[in-house]
């Protein structure tokens, strides 16, 4: 009885020295961050510039591989079932909240198969089009859209992206129905709207503003309740005339459910770092998206803010009637 009493304190002992040993470690190698989306598109700028800032309190390189797919879909279902040991995380936005509503069956819970690390930012969108589209403003495009209704289209990053999202809420709005061409990421669908393949699309302003200001694409509106001080020309898609139609796209981080608590408090403090980096702050800025305050930069936040938005996008997705398999 007494040995098998001291063999269970020796592998106790043993199992805290490694976790002691792990906690003190972590992390030893270079960090993955999966992006759901292709590179140059959105999500992958917000990755990039967290990735980048995290890297320096974590002491490793966080490297970012994007795992595109229509809806966003494949990246979380990975990093669900990589090994949970600090070394494989995820950045996701709205479609977290968004998927469950919309995928009958979808090979992940966001609620039950990862660990929080926090919040990272609140991005607005823009509706834009390509500039062959010969419409001055809101009002005119919609014109546009109606009276062309079988030619036109609209590119969204697949169901569960949030380009799907604001295209959804869009077309109900207007009660419209207009044909949608589903990409990998928003990054492919710019690439031909710029070519003129596809007319118009909603997209975050992490993707949308250098085009933008460049001239390159005409823009209607954004999303967000109030103007967005770096594009402070475009007006609220509210102002004109679309009553609480308001869209904002936060992006978070999560890591496989399991991943020990010593390497998330490594993951939650690094974040922490990098929202509190003016840099970071700066270069979101320039590119229409807030950062989120280090308070909300939590396990905690994330977990309420998630469940809120599951709430809340949950109904009005039904409403929509919209659904994949
Ligand atoms: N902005 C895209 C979306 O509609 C995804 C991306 O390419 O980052 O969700």
């Amino acid at each position: 009885m007494k040995t098998v009493v001291s063999l269970r304190w020796a592998a106790l002992a043993l199992a805290f020295a490694a976790g002691s040993s792990f906690a003190q470690q972590y992390p030893t190698r270079n960090v993955t961050m999966m992006v759901p989306y292709a590179a140059g598109g959105p999500t992958d700028t917000v990755a990039r510039v967290v990735a980048q800032a995290m890297g320096k309190p974590l002491g490793q390189t966080v490297v970012v591989e994007n795992r595109p797919s229509a809806g966003g879909i494949i990246a979380p279902e990975l990093v669900k079932n990589a090994k949970p040991d600090g070394y494989t995380i995820l950045i996701h936005h709205i479609g977290m909240a968004t998927t469950p509503a919309l995928y009958r069956k979808l090979r992940y819970n966001p609620l039950t198969d990862f660990e929080y690390i926090g919040l990272i930012n609140d991005v607005p969108m823009t509706v834009i089009a390509n500039e062959k589209v010969p419409a001055k403003n809101f009002q005119e495009l919609v014109s546009y859209l109606r009276a062309n209704k079988d030619k036109v289209s609209y590119a969204n990053a697949g169901i569960g992206a949030a380009s799907h999202l604001c295209g959804m809420l869009l077309m109900s709005s207007l009660q419209l129905e207009l044909l949608t061409v589903p990409y990998k990421g928003t990054a492919p669908a710019m690439n031909d709207l710029l070519g003129g393949q596809v007319t118009f699309m909603c997209d975050q302003t992490t993707n949308t503003t250098s085009q933008i200001k460049s001239g390159k694409v005409k823009v209607y509106g954004v999303t967000s309740k109030q103007r967005v001080p770096s594009l402070p020309d475009v007006p609220t898609l509210q102002e004109q005339g679309l009553k609480d139609f308001e869209v904002g796209i936060w992006h978070a981080l999560y890591a496989p459910k399991g991943t020990p608590k010593p390497a998330l408090d490594k993951l939650v403090a690094a974040l922490q770092e990098a929202v509190k980096d003016q840099a970071v702050q700066k270069r979101f800025a320039d590119l229409g998206a807030t950062t989120m305050p280090p308070e909300r930069a939590t396990p905690a936040a994330l977990q309420a803010h998630l469940k809120a938005e599951i709430v809340k996008w949950g109904p009005l997705i039904k409403k929509a009637g919209v659904y994949a398999d």
